[in-house]
């Protein structure tokens, strides 16, 4: 997490990397920190979000051609002033940004304690600083050889970029398991966590791989690896607009992701399923699907939403294909001692596409020979490059924290992939195998359909926004619903909730039923849809208020329930894309009616770069 802003080039530098850290922000706003070149070094940096920083700035003298900034998410240190970055060296002269951890932090803390260094923070980052500071110093080499020692005995993930008093226009930044893209112009060069601080200003990028180090100045951008070998940059064209990554008149970025989605998952599907032939093509999946086709199982590795769209392809790859799946999270597959073996076939989902935990799973994964597959929504992205295959999600910029559309986008490549394969692998018939490929075709349509009629799930948040818990419940591949549902709300309204299938309520939540209590049902029309509705009279006879998502025409449902959120009929394995909605839109308004900053809420960030 963290976002890094860093120009050196012609321009002011101030606002350019003031706007990049308000676009990063999504990755963590605990303090928000600049240091420029100025008449000597100057720090600014303050606790809290970036605005809070560009108030405090207002009337300073801020001219330079060259700085780094710097949005937080703590790990090392609470949230303060003091422990906000850029961090400073002894001397003053150098000042860094850093987003990872520095694992072995403790010890080299130690050593330079006893060396006499002193430390105004908490943090691993400044430990990071001074350490290369005392290679520099005492050691009669460059800043970049010191830079290029210290690395080597760090243990631990980052990505820093260093601004040196004494040629402010040359930019030192290096990689190791957190993203950085280098974006080229004309006599200047913009340094970022992601691309969009820079698409404003130039196309052509560079992404740093782990182990690089980048010497940057205005005309020049020299990569090398840890061993002082030269590396040639790969320049790589942004396929992305900067309308995608503004408001557009919206209040929130994630009410405009909700309403993002018809037109997001229609991109998804461009070019892959065409509902006229029947037929569904994809280049990373087409290009390997004898491995796919013949695997002895899939794995599916992700974190967070990414696992509740994992645990629906579950369902789905065995429905259809008859192979195998089981779902990990990435935290637990990367530090246990799974059975991988040659044949198995590792799905990675991840937004982001440098989820700390995933990546670290893939490369466990690929050690045993496994097949990696990665399915991710930012081009260009760790996954991405990591993986034999992919498939991106094409859901455009996902800025808000809670994800919304790229979660469905994740869905719609998941379940695409799974008819390809099963319609090579012949385990599903030709009728149903057009049927589904219509379904998904007319998804877009049908989103636009309940975005139409926001309005009752406003008021029906309203009603409830005061309720201290909430129970989610689903059957089938509405039970993940049911988990995102939950954690939605979790994320955004603070308010405790929890997924459950349904069924299960009778082996222990249903205690927690009384009046107070709303359990939403995610119920839309499949095959037992009589047992769901057995399990809503049963809190109802326990006096729970049941909110329900239910198919339109379910007059049953709507007699039991308290209130309901309709969606269009559609077949139960591409529902979930439909049940989402409302659940979004519910998390979404409690959120905005409590008060609270949907986009940015407390205690998280979108790319979980750390583990
Ligand atoms: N470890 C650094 C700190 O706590 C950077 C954190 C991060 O990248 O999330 O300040």
């Amino acid at each position: 997490m963290c976002g890094i802003v860093a120009y050196t080039g012609d321009r002011d530098a101030y606002p350019v990397i003031l706007k990049g850290l308000k676009r990063l922000e999504y990755r963590g706003y605990d303090s928000a920190g600049i240091a420029l070149v100025n008449h000597g070094m100057k720090i600014f940096k303050k606790m809290g979000k970036v605005a809070a920083l560009e108030e405090s700035l207002i009337g300073i003298e801020l001219k330079a051609k060259a700085g780094i900034g710097h949005t937080r998410w703590a790990t090392h240190g609470e949230p303060s002033d003091r422990n906000a970055h850029p961090h400073k060296s002894t001397n003053g002269k150098l000042t860094m940004v850093h987003n990872g951890i520095i694992e072995n932090y403790s010890l080299l803390k130690q050593d330079l304690l006893k060396k006499g260094y002193k430390f105004e923070s908490d943090t691993d980052t400044e430990v990071l600083l001074k350490f290369i500071e005392d290679i520099y110093l005492n050691h009669g080499v460059s800043l970049e050889e010191a830079v290029r020692i210290a690395l080597k005995r760090v243990v631990g993930a980052y990505v820093i970029i260093l601004l040196n008093e004494d040629d402010p226009q040359t930019l030192i930044a290096a990689r190791k398991g957190s993203p950085l893209v280098i974006g080229i112009g004309k006599g200047e060069h913009f340094l970022a966590s992601d691309a969009t601080p820079i698409v404003e200003y130039t196309k052509e990028v560079v992404y740093i791989n782990d182990y690089e180090l980048a010497i940057v100045r205005p005309d020049e951008l020299i990569l090398k690896n840890l061993g002082n070998e030269r590396v040639t940059p790969e320049i790589t064209q942004l396929d992305m607009e900067l309308a995608a990554i503004e408001k557009e008149g919206f209040e929130h970025f994630m009410l405009k992701e909700i309403f993002d989605q018809p037109v997001s998952i229609y991109d998804c599907l461009r070019g892959r399923l065409d509902a006229k032939i029947g037929s569904i093509r994809m280049e990373g999946v087409d290009k390997h699907l004898d491995q796919l086709v013949n695997a002895n199982r899939i794995l599916i590795i992700a974190c967070g939403t990414s696992w509740h769209a994992g645990l629906i392809a579950e369902y789905v790859i065995e429905e259809l294909c008859r192979i195998p799946v089981e779902v990990e999270y990435a935290s637990e597959f990367r530090y246990r001692n799974p059975v991988v073996n040659e044949g198995d076939v590792i799905i990675a989902i991840s937004q982001s596409g440098e989820t700390a935990d995933t990546l670290v799973a893939i490369e466990k994964a690929k050690e045993n020979k496994a097949f990696i597959f990665g399915v991710v929504n930012v081009v260009g992205s760790s996954i991405s490059r990591q993986s034999h295959a992919g498939a991106y999600t094409h859901a455009g910029p996902e800025i808000g924290v809670a994800s919304t559309k790229a979660f469905t986008a994740q869905l719609v490549i998941l379940t695409m992939i799974a008819l390809r394969i099963a319609y090579t692998k012949k385990t599903i018939d030709q009728t149903r195998y057009l049927h589904l490929i219509n379904e998904l075709h007319e998804i877009p349509d049908k989103v636009s359909l309940i975005l139409q009629e926001t309005e009752s799930i406003r008021r029906l948040a309203e009603k409830y926004q005061d309720a201290r818990d909430f129970l989610y419940l689903g059957r089938g591949y509405n039970f993940p619903i049911a988990l995102e549902g939950a954690l939605k709300l979790k994320e955004i309204s603070y308010i405790h909730a929890e997924g459950y299938p349904a069924a299960e309520m009778k082996h222990g939540p249903i205690a927690l039923v009384e009046e107070s209590l709303p359990v939403v049902f995610v119920a839309t029309k499949d095959a037992y849809h009589e047992k769901i509705l057995s399990n809503a009279q049963e809190i109802k006879a326990r006096k729970g208020k049941v909110i329900a998502v239910i198919t339109e025409g379910d007059t049953l449902f709507k007699e039991v329930a308290d209130d309901v959120m309709v969606v269009p009929q559609a077949d139960e394995l591409v529902a979930p894309l439909l049940s989402v909605i409302p659940l979004q839109l519910l998390a979404y308004y409690i959120g905005v009616a409590k008060g609270l900053d949907v986009d940015k809420p407390r205690n998280l960030a979108k790319s979980v770069t750390v583990e």
